[in-house]
């Protein structure tokens, strides 16, 4: 399938102009779905095209006279066109679609708990063309009329209101022009909540089944969402620019959530059964409000081709954090990106893959390049320089540029050199100069404390200027004082704080690698968990964290920090994330196979530590539960549906328990399938899923291979699946897939790029002994397809 090029794009949106969409989809067909779209539009050249993938049964009608082989399976070619300036053209085009499991195109689920079906348009870059045929490019704005056809028991959603409904059909409003990537269909039996905010039709739905989970948790998303709103729309001069506000939590979708105008979907984890942990409940609301901010970061200007992704991702990551805490009550919102955040973005900076945060466009040619900057370096280090820009410009000035540019480009497209102008004209500081080497310039710069005798002085290794907040406490971390620091070529002597410990960017205004001194690093194993501020401990975690990756501190000093450090922890979010980071990405790229069992053994002493010493029996019980190997205190937990520290043992929770006992050897496949019974919904078959490819048997991971190399294998299945397939502490009993997996991957990509993301992470979870990364460098020096190949890239990366 040829991917489309930066120089086709230009080309087409250089011929093109007013184009609009009327599109009639009919669902009623449960083997596949009808598409029939009339684009209308004007063009100066006579030929362009139209893309559609994997259409079958495909008429195309230009200016009405029938087109014979003008389809060749990915592409519609047009020719003849009216080029007068009064003259439009209308090519109706006409196909029936497959359904697909993989989220990207027209997803189909049906419902284990009840048999209702579902089925929903997931779109996003290069995907809109397995809907319908259309100029597939972000910079073609069009206004979509559509119309659904399906069972009338259902409820349609789309991009805004429905103007019309007869038996069996849904009419919906002409929308705005939007971006062709952010169209959405979402249809089924959804069970709705509606209301109306300041005359604006708002709703959250969920899949009948999670009706209970909606109803549980909608007084506080519908706080959220109008809390959110409200903010918003009080920051910016442009008004909401849509006209309906619905959020759906959708099965299987294969981002976080996707900012569809005025119909937000969520991946529906977020939605969980049992008790929503707070540290979720915290998560989901940065959600929320990223997504929101995408209605003006994104959806009411967009950018003109994917170098800019940025302009929506970090924008809505900056604000996701920022409003969130500002505005929906969920204080403490960046101790959870500097956590679960900023370690992966300084990561991503040391590979070969990293880029600037604004690439050049010729650095993204072709749009399977595009799919592989949606990355840490677009949401994470672009939202910390934006956190660095406001720190540096003051909020007033930055609010003004960036006001200007949205209202200067609304409903438009506009690239990095337009906020530029707006942000130059609102502030008296050297804008540009600042974004040359903050947006334009890859890689991070190194913040270290050195010493002049006694004094502590700051060093910046890199090229970036930056505003800091340098904080100083006693050796038991007590704070005792804190300054703002500009930091740039000269060194900055910190004079009156002799002897102290000295910790730059505590508080996260700047992105930088920080690299402590011995004694630092001597006063936070000893004391970290008695340091007050949660924002602080957030910070010197991050560090800790990036100082493994990068190779700075050695495993198992910080294993010792785990080990003292983690028992003492009060912050829930910091609980969670420290344990999973460290059985996680850092046991897979940091720890030889041969420790992975005394790493989980390590980390549950610690949360032992902690439930016995007072710490929040939910938050470490979840933690234990993922760690323990202790098959006693799990079966324990499983038989009396209470933990030792009087933990409910709630479905996820539960799922935990069966999952490590799998591991151990102690549930066979048939216990597997009794809990799955028991649980009965989409939630349990996957985590049945997981727990059957965790045992320790040859047979089990064989069972699991077939599950993955299966031709139709859903992309949640794959991931649940791959996930207990290559368990750390079974490394040797995964050994003999890595190869098969290296040489299957690519056939498996070729369902695409959304399915080559998912194929991919599985990639990067699994440990690897000298003789497989051997391997991974030998299959990376065949053919492989662009997006795969980077997740592969970065997974050498990370090991080497
Ligand atoms: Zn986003």
């Amino acid at each position: 399938m040829p991917s489309l090029t930066l120089a086709e794009a230009r080309t087409r949106a250089a011929l093109l102009s007013d184009v609009s969409y009327d599109l009639e989809l009919d669902l009623t067909d449960t083997g596949s779905f009808g598409s029939r779209v009339t684009v209308r539009f004007a063009t100066t050249g006579p030929a362009t095209f139209l893309e559609l993938h994997g259409g079958q049964d495909v008429t195309v009608t230009v200016n009405g006279t029938p087109v014979e082989a003008a389809y060749d399976g990915s592409r519609i070619a047009l020719t003849g066109l009216r080029t007068g300036p009064s003259e439009g053209n209308e090519v109706v085009v006409e196909a029936r679609l497959p359904y697909v499991t993989d989220g990207a195109g027209m997803h189909t689920f049906t419902d284990p708990v009840d048999g209702e079906r579902y089925v929903s348009a997931y779109v996003g870059i290069d995907i809109t063309q397995r809907v319908f045929a259309c100029f597939d490019q972000v910079d073609l704005k069009a206004p979509i009329t559509l119309r659904v056809v399906a069972d009338p028991a259902w409820t349609v959603l789309s991009n805004g209101p429905v103007a019309m409904t007869q038996a069996d059909a849904w009419e919906f409003a002409p929308t705005p022009p939007i971006p062709i990537d952010l169209f959405v269909l979402c249809a089924g039996p959804w069970h709705s909540r509606t209301f109306d905010h300041g005359g604006l039709p708002m709703g959250w739905h969920a899949r009948r089944s999670l009706a209970d989970e909606l109803d549980r948790d909608f007084d506080e998303l519908r706080r959220i969402t109008e809390q959110c709103f409200d903010h918003y729309t009080g920051l910016f001069d442009e008004p909401f620019p849509f006209d309906t506000y619905d959020q759906v939590f959708v099965p299987g979708l294969n981002w976080g959530a996707m900012e569809n105008p005025g119909c937000v979907t969520y991946r529906d984890e977020l939605l969980p059964r049992g008790r929503v942990a707070d540290v979720d409940r915290r998560l989901r609301a940065v959600v929320i409000a990223h997504e929101m901010a995408h209605m003006w970061f994104g959806d009411l200007v967009s950018q003109t081709w994917w170098e800019d992704i940025w302009l929506s991702e970090s924008f809505a990551e900056y604000m996701g954090f920022r409003v969130s805490e500002e505005a929906a009550g969920f204080g403490g919102a960046w101790v959870g990106f500097h956590l679960t955040h900023t370690p992966r973005a300084l990561n991503a900076d040391r590979r070969r893959s990293t880029h600037p945060v604004a690439p050049l466009p010729e650095d993204v040619p072709d749009v399977d390049t595009a799919s592989t900057n949606f990355d840490a370096i677009s949401y994470v280090k672009g939202a910390s320089a934006l956190r660095q820009l406001v720190t540096w410009l003051g909020d007033t000035d930055f609010l003004a540029g960036v006001n200007a540019h949205l209202t200067a480009h609304r409903f438009g497209n506009a690239g990095l050199d337009d906020l530029m102008d707006a942000l130059d004209a609102a502030s008296p500081r050297d804008v540009r100069a600042w974004a040359e080497l903050w947006l334009r310039t890859s890689g991070h710069d190194t913040i270290r404390v050195e010493h002049d005798g006694e004094v502590p002085v700051l060093v910046r290794e890199g090229c970036r200027p930056h505003r800091l907040l340098v904080t100083a406490y006693d050796d038991g971390l007590a704070e005792v004082d804190r300054r703002w620091v500009d930091l740039d070529r000269e060194p900055v002597r910190l004079d009156g704080w002799a002897g102290r410990v000295v910790v730059p960017n505590a508080h996260g205004e700047t992105f930088a690698r920080v690299v402590l001194d011995d004694g630092t690093w001597s006063a936070v194993g000893e004391a970290l968990g008695s340091l007050e501020d949660d924002l602080a401990r957030s910070v010197l975690w991050c560090t800790a964290l990036d100082a493994v990756a990068g190779r700075d501190l050695p495993l198992e000093r910080f294993l010792r920090i785990v080990e003292r450090q983690l028992p003492t922890e009060r912050h829930l979010g910091i609980v969670a994330a420290v344990s999973d980071a460290t059985l996680g990405p850092l046991l897979a790229t940091r720890a030889p196979a041969d420790r992975a069992a005394a790493v989980h053994e390590l980390v549950a002493e610690a949360c032992r530590a902690g439930l016995r010493t007072g710490g929040d029996p939910s938050t470490f019980t979840r933690a234990l539960a993922r760690a323990s190997r202790d098959a006693d205190e799990l079966g324990r937990w499983l038989a009396d549906g209470r933990t030792d520290h009087d933990v409910e043992v709630d479905a996820p929770l539960r799922w935990r328990v069966v999952q490590r006992l799998a591991l151990l050897g102690v549930l066979d496949g048939a216990d597997i399938e009794r809990e799955r019974r028991r649980d009965g919904t989409a939630t349990g078959d996957l985590a049945a899923a997981t727990a059957l490819a965790l045992r320790p048997t040859a047979a089990a991971k064989e069972e699991a291979w077939t599950r993955l190399d299966a031709d139709d294998v859903s992309n949640r299945t794959f991931t649940a699946t791959a996930t207990g397939l290559w368990a750390a502490e079974h490394a040797e009993l995964a050994a003999p897939y890595v190869r098969r997996y290296l040489e299957a991957a690519p056939r498996w990509a070729a369902r695409g790029p959304a399915f080559s993301i998912v194929v991919g992470e599985a990639g990067k979870t699994f440990l690897l002994d000298d003789a497989q990364l051997g391997l991974l460098r030998e299959a990376l020096e065949g053919e492989v397809p662009t997006v795969l190949r980077r997740a592969w890239e970065d997974a050498l990366d990370d090991r080497t």
